[in-house]
């Protein structure tokens, strides 16, 4: 994904972004440090290669887009651009002052291809205290034709100092049809797309990557398939957990507590344009409509789900079956019609 980000065209909700950088640019205004900002998941670090890619292009020297033929196009596509460096930290890791100083010593060079230089640094937040005060010098003093780029969906989290050198540029977040429609243009249709969004939270970015994960929708369409046959008593919870073991039983967790959220919403007529599994809403309604519990059972349900999912995920020893049975054994209740 890293790689083939240097050669994506700026993302449709950040065309202001862009203009608003160009602009900055064509009239000599440009500054040399930014701080790109913005949810998780739309694309802040996109646009900062974006950026990158203009301020490298040697043939955008009135700031058009990178024209993808220069010399320093081809470099940068092919991530071999000597003026060009990305700092990331590995996901636990913090961004540490040897990085900096190093970086701090590079600006300083001249430029191998004679324009400009650029600095990203992503998950800015990372930079450890040595690491940000170390950063300070250079943001204080940039060498000439020197830009520097930090890329945070945290951005409350970097050092007042380094905020306060940066020219700040938040990243909007797309409205959900906007993403819809961006989802669409690349390849996934639209109803996968909307349960795809729904669960990245409206996350364009996380979407797609949903999509490049079909294993996790394959757990749904089990999910939802099984829990049919449980409601109409076609299958035992025990013999129904021992089917799901074979899945990604953290997966599972997941899909249980968005499948039973949205039955507390479905109880409550909320709109079926809030359901993540909107696509699903008929068997939604028929797994509500349970002779033995009312609305609060399923809230409790809920509860009981979050608590597996969160002990599941923090003692990865934990018998997971278990709690699946235990949640299983509960559905099953709900629906089971007392012999008259
Ligand atoms: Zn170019």
């Amino acid at each position: 994904m890293t790689g083939q980000l240097f050669k994506v065209r700026s993302l449709p909700w950040q065309k202001k972004s862009i203009m608003a950088v160009r602009r900055a640019l064509q009239q000599g205004k440009c500054a040399p440090s930014w701080l790109v900002v913005g949810s998780d998941g739309v694309g802040q670090y996109h646009f900062a290669c974006h950026f990158a890619h203009i301020l490298l292009c040697q043939a955008s020297a009135l700031s058009q887009k990178p024209c993808g033929l220069c010399q320093s196009c081809q470099l940068f596509e092919t991530q071999n651009h000597p003026d060009f460096k990305l700092v990331e930290a590995t996901e636990s890791a913090q961004i540490k002052i040897e990085t900096i100083r190093e970086i701090g010593e590079r600006v300083a060079q001249t430029a191998k291809q004679g324009g400009n230089k650029v600095v990203i640094i992503r998950d800015a937040e990372k930079m450890n205290a040595s690491a940000a005060n170390a950063f300070l010098k250079t943001l204080e003093e940039p060498p000439a034709h020197t830009y520097l780029i930090l890329v945070s969906s945290r951005g409350q989290a970097i050092l007042p100092t380094v905020r306060s050198r940066c020219q700040k540029i938040v990243i909007p977040s797309p409205s959900f049809s906007e993403a819809l429609h961006w989802l669409v243009t690349q390849g996934v249709d639209e109803k996968t797309g909307k349960v795809l969004l729904s669960l990245a939270q409206g996350s364009p970015l996380k979407a797609l990557e949903g999509k490049q994960k079909p294993e996790r929708l394959n757990v749904r369409y089990e999910l939802f398939k099984g829990l049919d046959r449980l409601s109409k008593q076609m299958v035992f919870p025990i013999t129904l957990a021992k089917e799901w073991a074979n899945l990604n039983l953290l997966w599972v967790f997941d899909w249980l507590e968005l499948i039973v959220m949205d039955m507390v919403r479905c109880s409550y007529s909320v709109s079926e344009s809030r359901l993540v599994n909107g696509d699903k809403v008929e068997q939604l309604k028929t797994f509500i409509q349970t002779p033995q519990t009312d609305k609060h059972f399923w809230f409790e349900l809920l509860k009981k789900i979050q608590f597996a999912k969160d002990a599941c995920k923090r003692t990865p020893g934990l018998d997971k079956l278990l709690f699946l049975e235990n949640v299983l054994i509960l559905w099953w209740r709900a629906h089971h019609s007392p012999k008259s």
